[in-house]
């Protein structure tokens, strides 16, 4: 083992060796992978080894189907068996609103290009895996890769193809400390000191202590997990094929052939943490006594599933632990504030997702930006709010007892909430709000009458009334939103205007004036869609989404110059928007200035009332519209008084539910959605904001867009003829059976009376006036391209003009 390298990797399991791999794969080798045991020891040698295709998120779909393609690479490469066994898989539907998602989701694995999937009826499910009762099973979800592999094979041959490549693993050498240096971090470890760049926390279920050992509080837990191996089973015996991988969600269960018997896996209803601090360091290969009562429903459902394993009997229980997140999606990438300190654990599934999290790290550390859209595992997708331990454990536990129950889109889960609620929570509750969460914050979806309760549908929801009353109060009347669900940083100092010209690609407002500022990362692709305020005293304000909070922080950290002081006002400004026709007449009324000559995108400091409030006239729901920006201490009195003042133009309270349909009327984009960090302004029409006349970052990537043959793929509006459900995203457009794009949001334009989406289309078919077709939850509807912004396409209400 040499002194230096340029990366350590700590843990030798599959997913610390898969980082190992691609970093050695992608051209770094000075790399080295510590391993405090033997290959494998922490959870990965006693994991199941099933691989799947299906995942409700479709960007971890796409690192699984990326995985399951690299399986048999690694092992032509390292001369490893892996004991790839590519049976093909089912999953199951038990009730009819499973078997509709199910259909929705065989389209949008469609859209993001996974096709070696067929929907199945019961008895064709039966044919693939006769032991199986088809009890309860209205269908069935087909894939071909699926299967399972051998763990421990798996990891070390991970490990042998990044030797091949140069790179280099130790066993039996455990990190003891991390010490952050100007050059980058020394490594302590009970066989001597190493130093390197960079650090890579791969270490599994010891992941929350190798975060504290660099001050780092990782949102991780491990919980316990239960799968059993029967003796042999006649059937199984006597077929002359492997039974499928098959995953009974109604069930609980996942099963697969296991020499001639088979192995059930159990997603505990009745879930149990383990070591929340991280595993003992004695904790080695072991597993702990199967806990019968707290599986009993699962394991008779299990039995009932397939009835053959009812008369033999079971050879080994395993009852190991592995860690989750809070959405129990992976925590990878660079660790805000810690530089040179990356995170690549919390990985759930790491023979299944374990590939795609190291190709991510390994370009994220070598190219600056990894390939695809990361959002969805970045570890900044949290803020500080997820170091709290009750906070992991409410929300971990959730996510485990619900692995394979279906959550509706409209459905709101209760783990970890309410944790942060802006001042005048209370009393909007009160007046009927239904509260939705962003990130650690409550915000408001809609007010309803009192006892009202929305049900869990994949189709319009029982709210969609209250609703379009609230879309009608913004378009003819006047709503009052609270905003307190908008980030906002504050940039001052001698360099604030020279800095900001270099990360926003759009020329800066003047002052007294805001801008929409599209900020792009060097490779050109999107970073931001967000809104520069110059308030005209020195200050100037970034508003943008507020989940992305901590993301967009390390960027600006990442990018900062001397002279530029950057604060997150996250915690000391929240606000109410007041939005539509009538909007004016309330704010003049308690104006104390003159705010009659504050035009469109302007912005300056108001006495409204007794509130001081930096006031900007702009409203994403594409009326005229103030948002008003308080102190979290004037939030109740701002609500109050808006109230009163608002009572004789009937000023009525709205949530997030009217601002989403009134945006998407607009054709206003969305981050998340529209605008993620794999897309370009060219493909998202974010290029007309770009200043480019001026230097910023991305502009060299941006020119070459500009310059060339143009994105493939191009933003439209369109108009579906759905009935009782409406495109939500990453639905397939087709135009005559041929796949041309995907939905990038969708839902009801509660005020055109339409049925609306936006959506990424092959460029020449995003002409207004196409026609194509659009599956709505699994259903092929008839659309059209229509021309941006259904409602007020000249935009004559949000400027006022009339
Ligand atoms: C019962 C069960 C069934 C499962 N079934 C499946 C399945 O079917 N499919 C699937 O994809 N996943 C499955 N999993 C999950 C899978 O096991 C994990 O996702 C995976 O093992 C995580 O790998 P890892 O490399 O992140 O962590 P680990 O395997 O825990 O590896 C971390 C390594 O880091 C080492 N380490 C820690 N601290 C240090 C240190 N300070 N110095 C040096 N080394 C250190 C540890 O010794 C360990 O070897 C299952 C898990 C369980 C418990």
């Amino acid at each position: 083992m040499k002194s230096q390298y340029r990366v350590v990797v700590i843990g030798g399991g599959v997913v610390g060796a898969s980082v190992l791999y691609h970093l050695a794969k992608f051209g770094w080798s000075d790399v080295v992978m510590l391993e405090r045991r033997r290959l494998a020891s922490g959870s990965s040698w006693h994991a199941a080894g099933g691989i799947h295709a299906l995942n409700a998120d479709p960007n971890m779909a796409s690192l699984q189907a990326y995985t399951i393609d690299l399986l048999s690479e690694i092992e032509k490469e390292s001369g490893q068996n892996i004991g790839l066994h590519m049976t093909g898989g089912l999953t199951l539907a038990g009730t009819p609103e499973r078997w509709e998602w199910l259909q929705a989701n065989y389209r949008i694995f469609q859209s993001i290009g996974i096709d070696d999937c067929e929907l199945l009826t019961q008895q064709e499910a039966q044919k693939r895996c006769p032991i199986m009762s088809t009890e309860g099973v209205l269908g069935a979800m087909w894939a071909d890769r699926e299967g399972y592999i051998d763990t421990t094979g798996t990891v070390q041959a991970y490990a042998t193809a990044a030797r091949k490549r140069g790179a280099e693993y130790y066993e039996e050498t455990k990190v003891e400390e991390l010490i952050q240096s100007d050059e980058g971090w020394k490594v302590v470890t009970d066989k001597g000191t190493i130093t390197c760049e960079h650090v890579v926390n791969a270490a599994g279920l010891w992941a929350k202590q190798v975060g504290r050992m660099a001050g780092v509080e990782l949102p991780v837990s491990p919980l316990k997990h239960h799968y059993l191996i029967t003796d042999t089973v006649p059937e199984v015996a006597a077929a002359d094929f492997e039974m499928p991988m098959t995953v009974d969600l109604e069930g609980f269960t996942y099963m697969r052939q296991d020499q001639k018997g088979v192995l059930v896996g159990i997603y505990e209803v009745d879930h149990e943490h383990w070591a929340m601090d991280g595993a003992p360091w004695n904790y080695g290969e072991e597993l702990f006594q199967e806990q019968l009562d707290r599986i009993e429903n699962e394991l008779t459902l299990g039995f009932e599933r397939y009835p053959s394993i009812q008369n033999v009997g079971i050879k080994t229980w395993v009852n190991g632990a592995f860690t989750f997140s809070p959405d129990g999606n992976p925590l990878v990438g660079p660790v805000p504030g810690k530089r040179g300190y990356w995170s690549a654990c919390a990985v759930m599934a790491g023979f299944l997702q374990g590939g795609g999290v190291g190709k991510t790290l390994a370009e994220w550390m070598i190219h600056g930006e990894p390939e695809a859209d990361a959002w969805s595992m970045d570890v900044a997708r949290y803020g500080d709010y997820a170091q709290n331990k009750r906070y992991i454990r409410e929300t971990t536990g959730q996510f485990y007892s619900r692995r394979f129950v279906m959550t509706y889109p409209n459905e709101q889960l209760p783990a970890g909430r309410p944790l942060k609620m802006a001042p005048a929570h209370d009393a909007m509750t009160e007046a009927g709000c239904k509260w939705g969460v962003s990130w650690d914050l409550e915000v408001p979806l809609y007010f309803a009458p009192k006892g009202f309760e929305e049900t869990p549908t994949l189709k319009r929801s029982n709210a969609h009334d209250i609703v379009t009353e609230e879309c009608k109060a913004i378009r003819e009347g006047v709503g009052l939103m609270d905003i307190s669900g908008f980030s906002r940083f504050e940039v001052t100092g001698p360099n604030a205007e020279a800095w900001l010209d270099r990360v926003m690609a759009s020329k800066l407002p003047a002052p007294g004036r805001a801008k929409l500022a599209p900020m792009l990362g060097k490779d050109g692709r999107l970073k931001g869609d967000l809104t520069v305020l110059n308030w005209g005293d020195g200050t100037w304000w970034i508003m943008g989404s507020y989940y992305l909070r901590a993301w967009h922080k390390r960027w600006f950290d990442d990018h900062m110059i001397d002279g530029v002081e950057l604060r997150d006002l996250g915690e000391e400004y929240c606000g109410f928007a007041v939005v539509g026709p009538k909007s004016q007449a309330v704010v003049e009324k308690l104006a104390e200035q003159d705010i009659s000559g504050l035009k469109f995108m302007g912005c300056g400091d108001f006495d409204i009332g007794l509130v001081r409030a930096r006031v900007a006239r702009m409203s994403v729901t594409g009326e005229k519209g103030y948002e008003i920006n308080c102190r979290y201490g004037d939030h109740i009195k701002l609500r109050r008084i808006l109230l009163e003042a608002g009572a004789e133009e009937g000023l009525r309270e709205v949530g997030f539910n009217a601002m989403g349909s009134t945006r998407l009327e607009k054709s206003f984009g969305i981050w998340s959605a529209e605008f993620t960090q794999a897309y370009t302004p060219g493909m998202t029409g974010m290029d007309r904001w770009i200043d480019w006349e001026k230097e910023f970052v991305g502009k060299e990537a941006a020119l070459a867009e500009r310059n060339g043959n143009g994105p493939a793929q191009v933003q439209a509006t369109l108009e579906i003829d759905a009935v009782d459900a409406d495109a939500s995203g990453y639905e397939p457009i087709w135009a005559n059976g041929e796949r041309v794009g995907f939905v990038t949001s969708g839902g009801y334009g509660h005020y055109t009376g339409k049925s609306l989406a936006m959506a990424l289309i092959d460029r020449d078919k995003a002409e207004p006036g196409t026609e194509l077709s659009v599956h709505v939850v699994g259903v092929e509807r008839s659309a059209r391209v229509v021309a941006p912004s259904p409602y007020d396409p000249q935009g004559k209400a949000m400027r006022g003009w009339s």
